[in-house]
């Protein structure tokens, strides 16, 4: 079974390398390439591709995939956004993904985010590297006794739930399907009432064409002042410029960011030399109570071995045409 691994990071060979001990017809090529259009006919040859979340996975890639002969795309991540499903159901070409390789990865990402924002302890830390212990500008909040809004309660939220409890928070949640084992600690309210009583708000839902801008400026609105926004999930469940314009109307003590709706073409690359044109995310980076990551939720040890061992668990399934909860 031969898979081409599109943009492979030294990071990806060291969790898939030692997994192949366990598929032994297995072989893999990795490329620095992105998936996309242009780059889906490296692919001739191969049975299968493994792309992740910022490939192009649309109609004229799986059309020259299908041309190349690949049988299936394998998302080394939980989200498939980025792939145009019908069209490969239609070309019967099959897309599996790790739906949960370490939720708790990702949530406790989302809890550093808010701690660090609430903190400031990005400005702490470069504060005290220039001899500078001054308080200025570090004041924050406790979390203790603060309402915490988990918007999204699948496998992560789940996990940013009981954080939140074990760090003293009233838990309030909405989702369109409520967990009934979270229900012991967790109040399940609308959208809007969650955006107007909570002090903590993390995103945990997937980006669909109902979640899309989910955080505008009407919701920006209801939201109590000085509240902290957690994002991990999707950049596009953020509105950018509605989230700049609810910045500069003073609504947030702190916005964490790990994802963010520009991060296509910066996520994994060192662009420290270049001159930004055009920016949102620069002009995000300037305010004081921002903080952004670039997509590492996902990356912890346990987090990359599960991704590697289930990815190929899910070549091995797909090319023997066997379906699993793991397509989409
Ligand atoms: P999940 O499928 O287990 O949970 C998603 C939850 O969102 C479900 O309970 C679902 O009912 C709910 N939901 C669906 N539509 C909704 C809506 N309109 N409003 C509110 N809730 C809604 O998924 P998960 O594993 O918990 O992952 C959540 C998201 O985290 C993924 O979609 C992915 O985009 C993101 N993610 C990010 C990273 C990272 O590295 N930052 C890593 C993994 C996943």
């Amino acid at each position: 079974m031969k898979l081409l691994f599109y943009a492979a990071k030294t990071y990806d060979r060291k969790s898939f390398d030692p997994e192949l001990k366990n598929y032994p017809d297995t072989k893999i090529d990795y490329i620095e390439h992105e998936l996309d259009s242009r780059s889906a006919v490296l692919a001739k040859g191969y049975d299968a591709v493994c792309a992740f979340v910022n490939a192009d996975i649309g109609p004229e890639t799986l059309e020259k995939l299908k041309e190349a002969g690949v049988r299936a795309v394998l998302m080394r991540c939980a989200g498939y956004n980025n792939v145009d499903t019908e069209t490969a159901h239609k070309l019967g070409i099959y897309v599996k993904r790790v739906p949960a390789y370490s939720p708790e990865a990702v949530a406790e990402l989302a809890m550093a985010l808010a701690l660090a924002v609430n903190r400031r302890l990005y400005k702490a830390y470069n504060k005290v590297r220039e001899n500078d212990y001054s308080l200025k500008n570090l004041r924050g909040v406790n979390m203790r006794g603060k309402t915490a809004g988990i918007v999204g309660t699948g496998k992560i939220g789940a996990y940013m739930c009981e954080q939140c409890r074990g760090f003293g928070m009233k838990v309030i949640a909405y989702d369109v399907y409520e967990n009934e084992s979270l229900k012991d600690f967790v109040t399940y309210v609308s959208l809007d009432e969650l955006l107007r009583t909570s002090d903590l708000i993390s995103l945990h839902c997937p980006l669909i064409e109902s979640t899309y801008h989910m955080i505008n400026i009407d919701a920006i609105k209801k939201m109590k002042d000085d509240v902290i926004l957690v994002n991990t999930s999707r950049g596009a469940l953020i509105s950018t410029n509605d989230l700049i314009e609810g910045i500069r109307m003073n609504k947030f003590l702190g916005v964490g960011l790990d994802v963010y709706e520009e991060e296509t073409g910066n996520v994994y690359e060192d662009r420290s030399d270049e001159i930004m044109q055009h920016s949102v995310t620069s002009r995000l980076l300037s305010f004081p109570n921002v903080m952004i990551t670039s997509h590492q939720g996902f990356y912890t040890k346990e987090a990359l071995e599960a991704i590697a061992q289930t990815t190929l668990q899910n070549l091995t399934d797909a090319l023997a045409g066997k379906q699993t909860e793991n397509d989409v």
